[in-house]
């Protein structure tokens, strides 16, 4: 058996965050095939297989970073008013990721921009256990 360490180690040549900096955050990912819970660096790399299993993590990551991110923009989009940005990038989250903290948000988004109905369906959405 080969090992395959390499083929998880981060990328660092010639790779830059947009930001310019670089990130020593990591992302939880939980093998959706053996259940076991990775830590992936940030930015997700092109490659990561789980340890124990070999299954192909790194799309399942890029999507949570994805998803992540626009949860981060919907909050800043709430706090500043703007709420139908903030409804649009939390209902972009969720098509991602069915998370309680994107229901959440677009439960916030949508009450607070005067949409109740679509508000509802939100904190009925808000409820589920988390995936
Ligand atoms: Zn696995």
């Amino acid at each position: 058996m080969e090992p395959d360490r390499d083929r998880n180690a981060p990328s660092s040549e010639g790779e830059e965050s947009p930001a310019g900096g670089t990130h020593a955050a990591v992302l939880e990912i939980r093998c959706p095939s053996c259940r076991k819970t990775s830590a992936i660096p940030l930015p997700p790399p092109e490659v990561f297989d789980c340890p124990r299993c070999r299954c192909e993590l790194a799309t399942l990551a890029r999507l949570r970073a994805d998803a992540d991110a626009l949860l981060r923009q919907s909050r800043a989009h709430l706090l500043r008013g703007a709420h139908a940005l903030a409804l649009s990038d939390a209902s972009s989250s969720w098509d991602l990721r069915h998370c309680r903290a994107a229901a959440t948000l677009a439960f916030l988004a949508a009450t607070l921009g005067g949409d109740a109905p679509e508000g509802v369906a939100w904190l009925r959405a808000s409820r589920l256990p988390e995936a």
